[in-house]
């Protein structure tokens, strides 16, 4: 991949340094110069000239005496001397006495000298910048200056990036293929009267591979790619966005068939609210890029791509047919995605031994593609950090934890007894969890404490993939999630502060099943908060009246408390395995899922 990627520096940087150059020039090199003119006598040649009536203009200082030639046409300096008669000898030989000889370039030479010197800057700057274009005009890689807008677009060699690199995503890479399709073949599309979507809009979580996908679309075409982020068209000076605009789809066109990729096209596509004192630039800009889709004919072979993790604050004029017409989903991976962009970023990498990649994958649900690239690199680092060659399963599996809860403290120090609460917290979560049928197994349990700050935790492994939940699944989860707390009180009688994070997810889940999900007995299938953002951490806003917000605020304690209650109840009936796991953990520190299992299924 050969991105192309240059600081972009303003013109007043150039000015800035022109002027610095011109002042250093003055202040030094001018004076040597001037400097370098004065000739340096000694006190009888002084003494031979005076007497020979030479001497032009004499200036007698408190430690040298500087001197002209009679046609001032050379300045001398020599030292002084204690010579008494030193005045009236050179007034007797016509010499005239002057306050200062001002050694200076006449005025008329130092302009020249300024002005050559700034016509070299200037050439000089013209030619560096013909230099980087050239250099850069390959026939994937380019750099354009760009007219008054001073924009630069970039494109990028996407040579190398195919859809074999892109792993899982099957049916967005159907869906683009399609495009790749056309852009070989256009004719065929043509003959039938067919014409391509000219945007097609990708949306979908951050990390999931949405540029990769453009990228890929471009290499599996061998089209150029034009690739410049939304934000990148939002300028401080109203209509300077919408020239660069008009520039890239300019260029583009110039170099048709070729993919123009906008990352991050919510920064100029939000919508229009037409409220007073908007975003006049923003506005502007984007109705340049509606204006320039609606402008090219169907078969420019200009394909516009754009990625977005927000669909929905999209303005609409943008999403009508015609525009971006097209949406290509690209979601969070699956567990088969999951295990095969593993196995795609795992051949970039050394690895020993049988590597369980279905395994790795299942714990690591939920990760997108961006963070399983990172898992198998952070596992390469493990293995490098430790002096081996190779990576393995072992640290595969570490480095999840890793990027899910942070290294391990070193030196983190608890108290045996804090110890002890941590164990019996992270036990009472896994045994709630292994007691309910329907929870998923327990993976591994640990109570070294993390950077992330947590002192312990349960990793779960889900089997396979869920795209629904029960409301018994739920149920069985929030009780999960109050496990960790219903230990402490079984255990000690008093409770801690290390169940807050458990308390927010419980409280989230319990405040969707009633508000999104329809699983309250009151408010039936009534919608009472809307997720504003699905992609990035799924806020919600309330969009009920004030009373009932307060019976929803009822409904969800009774509900975590009824989950709480249930906990509680299973680890008394469960009361000497809890002890038992609980000081094998804190034995042990770390225990594996079968070791549990083990203990928990072994004769009561
Ligand atoms: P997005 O544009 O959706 O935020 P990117 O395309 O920039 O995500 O992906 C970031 C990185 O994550 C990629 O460089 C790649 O290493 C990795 N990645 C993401 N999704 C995949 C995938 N499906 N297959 C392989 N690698 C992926």
């Amino acid at each position: 991949m050969n991105e192309v990627k240059t600081p972009k520096k303003p013109m007043v940087y150039y000015y800035t340094l022109v002027l610095l150059a011109l002042m250093l020039f003055n202040f030094f090199v001018m004076p040597a110069m001037v400097v370098n003119q004065v000739k340096e006598v000694d006190y009888s040649t002084f003494m031979d000239m005076t007497y020979q009536k030479q001497i032009g203009k004499v200036d007698v200082e408190s430690n040298q005496i500087i001197f002209t030639n009679k046609d001032e046409s050379q300045i001398y300096k020599t030292g002084l001397m204690n010579d008494p008669d030193l005045i009236p000898r050179l007034y007797e030989n016509g010499a005239e006495f002057s306050g200062e000889i001002v050694q200076e370039m006449s005025p008329f030479a130092s302009i020249l000298m300024n002005v050559a010197l700034l016509m070299l800057f200037i050439w000089l700057g013209q030619y560096m910048m013909k230099r980087m274009m050239n250099k850069a005009g390959g026939p994937n890689s380019m750099m354009f200056g760009m007219g008054k807008s001073n924009a630069k677009i970039y494109v990028q060699s996407t040579e190398g990036i195919k859809f074999s690199d892109v792993a899982g995503e099957d049916e967005a890479k159907e869906n683009l293929a399609e495009i790749v399709e056309y852009l070989h073949t256009p004719d065929k599309y043509r003959e039938i009267g067919a014409s391509m979507p000219k945007g097609i809009l990708l949306v979908g979580p951050p990390g999931t591979g949405k540029t990769m996908l453009a990228k890929a679309v471009a290499g599996e075409a061998s089209v150029p790619f034009f690739s410049i982020s939304g934000s990148e068209f939002v300028e401080m000076f109203v209509g300077m966005g919408a020239s660069k605009v008009r520039d890239l789809f300019k260029q583009a066109k110039e170099k048709a068939p070729c993919i123009v990729f906008i990352d991050e096209i919510d920064a100029i596509g939000k919508k229009r609210d037409g409220q007073f004192g908007g975003n006049d630039e923003r506005e502007q800009t984007l109705n340049q890029l509606l204006t320039e889709m609606d402008g090219f004919e169907d078969n420019t072979g200009v394909i516009i791509l754009a990625a977005t993790n927000r669909p929905e604050s999209l303005d609409p004029a943008l999403l009508r047919p015609g525009r971006f017409d097209r949406r290509v989903p690209v979601e969070l991976p699956d567990l088969k995605g999951r295990e095969e962009i593993l196995k795609v970023h795992a051949r970039k990498i050394k690895t020993t031994g049988m590597i369980d990649y279905n395994r790795i994958a299942r714990m690591a649900s939920g990760a997108s593609g961006a963070e399983l690239a990172n898992i198998v690199n952070e596992a390469a680092l493990r293995a490098v950090r430790d002096g081996r060659h190779a990576a393995s399963q072992a640290d595969l599996e570490e480095s999840i934890e890793v990027v899910i809860a942070g290294y391990q403290k070193k030196n983190a120090i608890l108290t045996d007894k804090e110890k002890l609460i941590v164990a019996y917290h992270e036990i009472g979560h896994a045994l709630v969890a292994a007691r309910q049928s329907n929870s998923a197994p327990v993976q591994k349990i640990t109570i070294v404490p993390r950077t992330s700050g947590a002192l312990g935790y349960t990793m779960q492994v889900e089997e396979g993939n869920h795209y629904l939940m029960s409301k018994e699944e739920i149920e069985n989860k929030i009780t999960t999630f109050t496990g960790g707390r219903a230990a402490e009180e079984v255990a000690f009688g008093s409770i801690t502060t290390g169940a807050s994070n458990d308390i927010e997810q419980a409280t989230k889940l319990a405040r969707a099943m009633i508000t999104r999900y329809g699983m309250s007995k009151d408010f039936d299938m009534v919608a009472m908060e809307t997720v504003s953002n699905q992609y990035l951490g799924g806020d919600a806003s309330l969009a009920c009246s004030a009373e009932t917000q307060t019976l929803i605020d009822r409904e969800v304690v009774a509900l975590v408390k009824r989950q709480h209650e249930k906990a509680a109840q299973i680890l008394m009936e469960n009361r000497a395995k809890l002890d038992q796991l609980a000081y094998h953990l804190y034995e042990k520190e770390t225990i594996t899922g079968d070791e549990f299992m083990q203990i928990l299924n072994d004769a009561q």
